[in-house]
């Protein structure tokens, strides 16, 4: 057992608590994944680097 930062609250809470005791958050020590959003914010920054740099190069 190990003490971790709630992901809400960021208290420390034992990485086997079902609930912070603080906020009251479900698994505070899970850390919260890269979801589908950030996957399509990651695409979309990546497409947009790409056309800055297209530009870029074009332009020379
Ligand atoms: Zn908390």
């Amino acid at each position: 057992m190990s003490l971790h930062p709630c992901r809400e609250c960021g208290h420390e809470v034992s990485d086997d608590a079902l609930a912070c005791p603080h906020c009251g958050c479900a698994h505070p020590a899970v850390q919260k994944s890269l979801g589908c959003g950030g996957w399509v914010l990651l695409f979309a920054a990546l497409a947009m680097a790409a056309a800055v740099i297209r530009t870029v190069i074009e332009r020379h």
